[in-house]
């Protein structure tokens, strides 16, 4: 560095000779009133200083918080992708190639996915069921081809310490409960497998409950749950399985909630009083959910969360469900073309978006009215078409924590939401499932 002595009568001053020369020109500028534009820039930055600081500092705080918390997601649809061989999870990919992969997950501080198995309506009898333990197969297989970062764990405890371990915890979610084909005793094997979650209903009624829709209301099947519904229900409570009531209908949603002892989750929902739309869930049912102890995990998609985005992304499907459909019907039975062929058109004509702002207000609203304790993550990553500006892909994650501190949630609250609610609900369900086999031998 070069320095200029300066004498004093009492002492070397160090400067830097650039900055004595301005700050001499800038003082008589000054005391004659002709403040040259360096100096008003100077000035400037001063007064900037404190707030660049702040700045800085609140960044660094958030960053901290998120990589030191357990952050655990709810719903992720990456699933079928890995039964492809050729698809290598321990690979970066790039954003417009799926949400997620290792490097991506890692960058995104995320240490703990629940991976969504899911298929849409089977006709053919046991083909839900078979397709379920495939599904459920290539997790597993997922895992075993990545022991030193993989590891798919059964209770809070194995959670805790496989976090601590510094590996992902891969946890399992049956969407739908179509695909248990009215079988209680698929429903305790697929537990046995590692399924944590089970959502009652996906976008159609099951035999036994009714699901919201996805756009449209259906008209009701049973008006909530069946009688074998609620025994579904008190099985998966019996087993320690988390009773899942994202796409159920309203009534689905109360009866469950009266049915259940252990406290319910909404794997990957929103709030309605955001955003008007049947996937959300109301004021009403936010307060119902947290009174027995339940979490709210928030669902990322622009078309959930935004009216407008709502409203534009169904414009867009009825512009483009033409084409898609073809790529989807040329693409057979091939997954791997059928994805690439979307996302190629998705890249060629991008699907609305919302802002960050509008999630971070599903997060506001949500803690305001179901409290810090029953607020979780649910994005739904490679499951739908778009996801909010600044937060496309699992790596931008973090971003989340910067946007909950910077409205003013406190550092538990955020580490609450990040995933210790929902572990807390997962040892309620454990111990609860505890409680009920007691109750069984004793009768
Ligand atoms: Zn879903």
């Amino acid at each position: 560095m070069v320095v200029s002595a300066q004498r004093s009568s009492s002492q070397i001053i160090y400067r830097p000779p650039m900055m004595t020369h301005r700050l001499r020109s800038f003082r008589r500028a000054v005391r004659a009133g002709t403040t040259p534009k360096l100096a008003l820039l100077l000035l400037l930055l001063l007064a900037l200083l404190p707030w660049l600081a702040a700045c800085a500092t609140s960044v660094e705080r958030a960053h901290d918080l998120h990589f030191d918390a357990i952050v655990i997601d709810g719903h992720s649809d990456t699933t079928p992708r890995f039964a492809d061989p050729t698809w290598d999870f321990s690979r970066r990919h790039g954003v417009s190639d799926g949400d997620m992969d290792l490097p991506r997950i890692r960058e995104g501080g995320l240490d703990v996915q629940f991976w969504s198995i899911y298929m849409g309506e089977r006709e053919v009898p046991g083909a839900a069921i078979r397709e379920a333990l495939e599904r459920i197969d290539a997790v597993h297989e997922m895992a075993a081809r990545h022991p030193d970062d993989v590891v798919v764990a059964g209770t809070v405890r194995e959670i805790r310490e496989a976090v601590a371990d510094g590996m992902l915890v891969s946890l399992m979610g049956v969407e739908g409960g179509h695909i248990i084909e009215d079988s209680l005793p698929a429903l305790r094997n697929f537990y046995r497998l590692g399924v944590r979650y089970m959502t009652l209903t996906h976008s159609f009624h099951t035999n036994w409950a009714d699901s919201s829709g996805t756009t449209e209301i259906p008209e009701p099947l049973h008006g909530g749950l069946t009688d074998f519904g609620r025994e579904i229900v008190t099985e998966m409570n019996r087993l320690g399985m988390l009773v899942d009531v994202s796409h159920v209908s309203d009534a689905t949603f109360f009866d469950a909630l009266e049915t259940t002892r252990a406290p319910l989750i909404a794997s990957h929902s929103s709030t309605r009083a955001v955003a008007d739309h049947p996937r959300n869930m109301t004021d009403d049912m936010l307060r119902a959910l947290a009174d027995k102890g339940g979490v709210i995990m928030i669902n990322f998609y622009p078309a959930y969360i935004d009216e407008a985005a709502r409203d534009a992304t169904r414009a867009y499907f009825a512009e483009h469900g033409a084409a898609l459909k073809e790529i989807y019907e040329r693409a057979g039975d091939n997954a791997k073309r059928r994805g690439e062929g979307m996302a190629a058109h998705f890249n060629a004509y991008p699907v609305p978006q919302t802002s960050i702002g509008v999630l971070l207000d599903h997060f506001d609203h949500a803690i305001e009215v179901a409290g810090p304790d029953h607020v979780g993550i649910g994005a739904d990553w490679d499951g739908v078409a778009s996801m909010p500006v600044g937060m496309e892909e699992i790596s931008r994650l973090p971003a989340l924590t910067t946007g909950l501190l910077a409205r003013g949630h406190s550092a538990s609250t955020v580490r609450k939401v990040l995933g210790e609610n929902l572990l807390r609900v997962l040892e309620a369900a454990e111990r609860i499932a505890g409680e009920m086999r007691e109750e069984r031998l004793a009768d």
